[in-house]
């Protein structure tokens, strides 16, 4: 999503829950944190205060973007997706603006498609919402305090009610101010899948492909060690290219073996030439 303009209106996604595997314990945690957007009459009966931002922490491609984007269908919200790297221009006051743009298009999208609700998603939020030091990042500080801004004015009284929903793999980075109360104060972490949240995963990008037979999964959940969903997904994939190259019928469990073996290495590659 690089480059595409923030708050640029996606399709309203129509992702669920039981297409994400594994992360159980986070997804239970979200979705009792969502009660607050569902149980709204409740809450408000209750005097509680709004929740407004929950963060999601782990490494890159656990899931994180496809639990924010559940989130808004399970509340029945629109969805506006950005990353926090779209908000950073050469220009001072661009990023604020960018970030004003983006709550307005929330409220926007919602009264045209008559939701009660709007879920904001801010990928890498550690681009933006990094520690403060000193007024060296003009920019930046325009850019989160404009963020503070627009968090603070949101009401749960007023329509659409506004969940922003924050990711990052550099928690420790972000600057206290985001991590209030009223702001970031939920806290789910998102992380590596286990043997079993591997097999969910493989489980769930091999609906759509021809699997033979004799293929184990589970023996290639347990050889995917530490491999994360997005990995998963590319094992997947390239065991389906290896298999039609072949002239095969089916993925069968070499192409499966084979495929681990060349996202491994192509992470390390990776890992190589970015040192
Ligand atoms: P990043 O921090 O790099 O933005 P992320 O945590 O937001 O990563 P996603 O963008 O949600 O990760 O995942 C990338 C892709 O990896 C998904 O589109 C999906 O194909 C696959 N994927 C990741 N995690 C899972 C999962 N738990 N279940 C199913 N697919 C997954």
């Amino acid at each position: 999503a690089k480059g595409e303009r923030p708050g640029k209106i996606r399709k309203p996604s129509a992702l669920t829950f039981e297409e994400i595997g594994g992360q159980e314990n986070a997804k239970n945690e979200l979705k009792e944190a969502l009660e607050f957007i569902i149980k709204y009459d409740d809450i408000k009966k209750f005097g509680i205060r709004p929740l407004k931002g929950i963060l999601l922490t782990g490494p890159p491609g656990t899931g994180k973007t496809l639990m924010a984007k559940a989130a808004a269908h399970y509340t029945n919200s629109v969805f506006v997706g950005a990353s926090g790297s779209e908000f950073v221009e050469m220009y001072v006051g661009v990023g604020a603006s960018r970030i004003r743009e983006m709550f307005k298009k929330a409220k926007t999208l919602a009264q045209k498609e008559n939701k009660e609700s709007a879920v904001i998603f801010i990928d890498e939020i550690d681009v933006i919402g990094g520690k403060r030091d000193g007024g060296q990042h003009r920019e930046y500080d325009q850019t989160l305090n404009q963020l503070l801004t627009e968090m603070d004015g949101i009401h749960t009284e007023e329509s659409p009610r506004i969940l922003i929903i924050a990711a990052t793999n550099r928690k420790e980075m972000l600057d206290s101010a985001l991590l209030r109360p009223g702001r970031f104060d939920r806290h789910i972490e998102v992380d590596l899948p286990d043997k079993k949240g591997r097999l969910h995963i493989l489980n769930i990008h091999a609906a759509n492909k021809p699997l033979a037979d004799t293929v184990d999964l589970e023996k290639i959940a347990e050889e995917s060690f530490n491999f994360s969903g997005a990995q998963l997904e590319s094992v997947m994939n390239e065991a389906a290219i290896y298999a039609m190259r072949d002239g095969s019928e089916k993925i069968e469990q070499k192409h499966l073996t084979l495929a681990i073996d060349k996202v491994m290495m192509g992470e390390k590659t990776d890992r190589e030439t970015s040192n």
